[in-house]
């Protein structure tokens, strides 16, 4: 399935080939505050319909993920970073894009804040 997400405002728009099968709710101290359903996609399966430069990013802990938000309405749709095998993956935020129905997926938490 094609999915089109976008921030608030639509300076950063994406679409995304996905199959989403759940989502993921992790309680660490970024997603807790930001409220991320995130699934994860290969990189290659998102393909940006807005400039990547006018994306901000935020790096924390690790700085190894990149946080990306929009810097005029402060939506997190989308972050990119790499999986343990070093395949570039990005996660994508599920109530970023407005037509899915989050309540048919069934949600995982990860214990992020235990890492
Ligand atoms: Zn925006």
């Amino acid at each position: 399935m094609k999915y089109q997400g976008s921030c608030h405002c639509g300076k950063i728009a994406y679409e995304v080939e996905a199959q989403i099968e759940s989502l993921l709710e992790c309680n660490c101290s970024l997603c807790s505050r930001r409220g991320y359903l995130l699934f994860f996609v290969p990189k290659e399966q998102i393909q940006l319909t807005t400039p990547a430069s006018d994306m901000s990013t935020y790096t924390f802990n690790k700085h190894v993920i990149k946080h990306h938000f929009c810097p005029t309405c402060g939506c997190a749709p989308l972050g990119f970073g790499s999986d343990s095998k070093g395949k570039e993956m990005a996660a994508v935020n599920a109530r970023c894009i407005p037509d899915l129905n989050l309540n048919q997926f069934k949600i995982n938490h990860y214990d992020g804040k235990a890492v």
